[in-house]
C-alpha cells in the first residue's frame, strides 16, 4: 500500500485541492521532441502563413499562429508579478488548439495535396486556395474525436480549407460549438459518453473508412505541434528582459486534460530552458488523470479511483491521460495541481474584474494552482523567491455573450 497515493486519492474523492509534487532526488531526461521536429514545425506553420492570413482576415492578421505574453496587472495571492500566456487569444480558434490541433490539419493537406499533385514543383501553397485545388480538397475528409475545443478548431479550420470535417463530441461539449460547427457545413456527431468513448469510435470509424484521423491521444504530429511555443515565449521573456536561469527559473502553469497541449508545449520550453524550467499541470479534481497516473506510476482512469470525470471545465474532462504524453514528457513534470470547479469559477470572474481576460473555466484553472504549489514547494524548503511565474491561458476568447455571462454573474 502506497501510503502518498492513499491521501491523494481521498482528497480528489473529497473534492479538494490536491498537489502532487515529484520527489526531489528523482531528475529524469526525457526524450520530449528532438529540435529538428520542432524547426520542422516552425517552418511549415511559416509557410502557411499567407493562406491564413486569407481565409481568417480577422482585423489584419497576419497569419502568425502566436499570443501575446501580458503581465497580469494585479497580485495573485503573494505574488508580486505573474504574466500570462495568453493562448486564448490566439487567432481562429481562440484556443490553445490553434497550435496542435491546427498544426496537424496543415500536416493533412499537405498530404492530400502530395496524394493528388496539387501542387507541381516549386509551385506556392497559396495554389491550395484555387478552385481545382479546393475541388480536390473537397472530396477529402478528416475526423476528428475531443470533449469540444479539439473538434471546434479542426472543423472550423478544415472547412476553410473546403475539407470535409467529421466531429466526433462527448457529451462534455458545448451546444454553441455543436451549432457554429454545422453551420460552417461540418457533420458533428453527438455521443452519450465521454471523451474517451468519443475516440475509440471515431478511431475505429477511421480505420474503417481510410479518412485522415486526428488521433489527440496518440498522434506525434498534433503533439509536436504545440512545441511551437516554446521558442515564442522565450523570445517574449527575452523582449520583456526577463532573464531565466537555474538560479531564477521558469515556472509554468498548463491546464491538462489528455496531456498533449501542456505536454507538447513543455516540449518545447524545455528545448529553451532545460533545468530552468519547473512545470505545474493542472487538472480538475473530477479528472485528474495526469496526477494519478504520475502519482501511481502508471496510466489509468480516474473512474478506478472513484471520480467521475464530471467537470465544468470541459477543456479537461478526461479520464486516462496520454501515453504518448506520458512517455515523452511524464517523468519531468515537477507537479501536478488538481483544483475543484468552484475555485476555477472564482478565478474567472477574479481574472474577468482584474485583468478583463475572457476565459474559459479550463482556462482559469491555471490560476488556482499558483498558490497551492508554492506552498507545496515552501513546506519543503525551497521558497522559489526569484522564480519567474507563467500561467498559460488555453482558452475562452471566443465563448459568446450567451456562455460567459452567465459564468461570471452566477445569479442571472
Ligand atoms: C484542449 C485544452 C486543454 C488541454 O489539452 P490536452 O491536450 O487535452 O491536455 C487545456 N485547455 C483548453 C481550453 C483546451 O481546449
Amino acid at each position: 500500500m502506497d501510503e502518498q497515493l492513499d491521501k491523494i486519492v481521498a482528497s480528489l474523492q473529497r473534492g479538494l485541492t490536491t498537489t502532487w509534487l515529484r520527489a526531489q532526488e528523482v531528475v529524469s531526461a526525457v526524450p520530449g521532441v528532438p529540435g529538428v521536429e520542432i524547426d520542422a514545425v516552425m517552418s511549415r506553420f511559416a509557410r502557411f502563413e499567407p493562406l491564413l492570413a486569407r481565409l481568417f482576415p480577422e482585423a489584419g492578421w497576419d497569419g502568425r499562429v502566436c499570443s501575446p505574453l501580458l503581465r497580469y496587472p494585479a497580485r495573485v495571492g503573494e505574488l508580486e508579478s505573474v504574466w500570462v500566456k495568453a493562448d486564448h487569444l490566439l487567432p481562429m480558434t481562440g484556443s490553445v488548439k490553434a497550435r496542435g490541433g491546427v498544426y496537424e490539419l496543415l500536416c493533412a493537406l499537405e498530404d492530400f495535396a502530395a496524394e493528388d499533385n496539387l501542387l507541381p514543383e516549386g509551385a506556392d501553397l497559396s495554389l491550395l486556395l484555387e478552385p481545382g485545388a479546393r475541388a480536390a480538397l473537397a472530396r477529402r475528409r478528416v475526423v476528428v474525436a475531443s470533449t469540444g475545443n479539439l473538434g471546434f478548431s479542426i472543423g472550423l479550420v478544415a472547412r476553410a480549407f473546403g475539407v470535409n470535417a467529421d466531429v466526433h463530441m462527448s457529451a462534455d461539449a458545448k451546444q454553441w460549438k455543436k451549432e457554429r460547427l454545422r453551420a460552417l457545413g461540418a457533420t458533428v456527431i453527438e455521443h452519450a459518453g465521454d471523451y474517451e468513448q468519443a475516440v475509440a469510435v471515431a478511431r475505429a470509424e477511421c480505420a474503417a473508412s481510410g479518412a485522415y484521423f486526428i488521433d489527440d491521444e496518440r498522434s506525434r504530429r498534433l503533439f509536436a505541434g504545440y512545441s511551437a511555443a516554446g521558442r515564442e515565449l522565450a523570445a517574449q521573456l527575452v523582449e520583456a528582459g526577463v532573464s531565466i536561469s537555474k538560479n531564477q527559473p521558469l515556472v509554468v502553469y498548463l491546464p491538462c486534460g489528455v496531456g498533449g497541449a501542456p505536454g507538447g508545449i513543455m516540449a518545447g520550453l524545455l528545448r529553451e530552458f532545460g533545468d530552468a524550467l519547473i512545470v505545474v499541470f493542472v487538472e480538475p479534481v473530477a479528472s485528474a488523470c495526469m496526477l494519478l497516473a504520475l502519482a501511481s506510476g502508471r496510466r489509468q482512469s480516474v473512474y478506478q479511483f472513484g471520480l467521475d470525470n464530471h467537470t465544468i471545465a470541459d477543456g479537461l474532462a478526461v479520464p486516462t491521460a496520454s501515453q504518448l504524453a506520458l512517455d515523452l514528457i511524464g517523468a519531468r513534470i515537477d507537479a501536478v495541481v488538481a483544483v475543484p470547479d468552484d475555485a476555477m469559477l472564482d478565478a474567472l470572474r477574479k481574472v474577468w474584474g482584474e485583468a478583463q481576460l475572457r476565459l474559459e473555466p479550463s482556462a482559469a484553472a491555471a490560476f488556482v494552482a499558483l498558490e497551492p504549489f508554492i506552498a507545496a514547494r515552501a513546506a519543503r524548503g525551497d521558497r522559489l523567491e526569484k522564480a519567474v511565474h507563467v500561467v498559460w491561458t488555453t482558452g475562452g476568447s471566443l465563448l459568446p455573450d450567451s456562455e460567459f455571462l452567465p459564468l461570471i454573474n452566477p445569479d442571472r
